[in-house]
């Protein structure tokens, strides 16, 4: 069964293919009640942080995704990037519009929340299937945006186009056979094709490690793609149990924060990477190069 874009709860969905979503910690962030590992990390105001995607559609079906497999958007042709970022913006302002009422909310975070200065291009889907990611990305950049794009790394030719500020690899696998079981794909020798490219690239660049129990919780797997990257950080992440990855994950494939913390140390020995920052609720550990 193929869903349509209407059965996304809490989405603003833009134009044909695209869509905005408020995550939790700017919800927090709102209510003085916490903030995004990324505010830790990287100084993210995670009140003024716009969640979209601009491709609500995936060419890889990962056994730990948490969006439903089998979306699918009614679109024909692609929307223009400019309209993409305009209505983009809007969307966040919807979305934020139902705060006003909300007790607790900090009135001045609020107020800053409408002029939102960087967008996680991450949400949902593969954003590189969008033909115009390098121009998208410009733009947001062009009015002031910080961008953080985050690819499954299969589309390698866009990735070369791109210029993000922050340039993620998501990945799970550590080889082709890997890729096939944990991914239902083979397009390992794209994703190695991103990997050299992203090697070369003047994006400052990261690797998402999202390590699941029992699945790819040993770092020595990773040495040879750590090396091969030479990423600036590496972020060794818990894989969450939540939305749709429960039809096919146990809950205990969820690692806990010291098992991630035990997994970075030693892919730190490994690698020579250093362990810079971590947070414990997020389940989360920042390695720097
Ligand atoms: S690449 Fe991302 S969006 Fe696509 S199936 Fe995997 S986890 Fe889901």
């Amino acid at each position: 069964m193929v869903r349509s874009l209407s059965e996304l709860k809490g989405y603003q969905i833009v134009g044909r293919h695209s869509a905005v979503k408020t995550c939790l910690w700017l919800k927090k962030s709102l209510k003085d009640e916490g903030y995004c590992y990324k505010q830790k990390f990287y100084g993210i105001a995670s009140h003024r942080c716009l969640q979209m995607s601009p491709a609500l559609i995936c060419n890889l079906s990962c056994i730990h995704c948490w969006r439903p497999l089998d979306l699918m958007p009614p679109f024909m042709e692609w929307d223009d990037p400019e309209f993409i970022f305009e209505e983009s913006v809007k969307a966040q302002h919807r979305l934020l519009s139902g705060f006003h009422g909300t007790e607790g909310v900090n009135r001045r975070k609020l107020e800053e929340a409408y002029r939102p200065n960087q967008v996680a291009i991450s949400l949902i889907g593969e954003p590189t299937l969008y033909p115009e990611i390098d121009e998208l990305v410009d733009i947001y950049r062009k009015r002031g945006f910080s961008t953080f794009l985050v690819t499954n790394g299969t589309n390698p030719d866009a990735v070369e186009n791109v210029e993000p500020q922050q340039l993620y690899l998501s990945i799970t696998a550590w080889n082709a056979e890997s890729h096939r079981k944990l991914q239902s794909r083979d397009q390992w020798e794209r994703i190695e094709r991103t990997m050299d490219i992203m090697a070369e690239k003047n994006s400052r660049t990261v690797i998402r490690l999202t390590l699941m129990r029992g699945i790819n919780l040993e770092p020595e797997r990773f040495v040879r793609i750590v090396d091969r990257v030479q990423p600036d950080f590496i972020e060794a992440k818990a894989y969450m149990h939540l939305g749709h990855s429960r039809l096919r994950l146990e809950r205990d494939t969820m690692p806990s924060h010291s098992q991630v913390r035990v997994f970075s140390e030693n892919l730190a020995k490994l690698t020579g990477y250093r362990i810079r920052s971590e947070s414990e609720i997020s389940r989360v550990v920042l390695l720097e190069r």
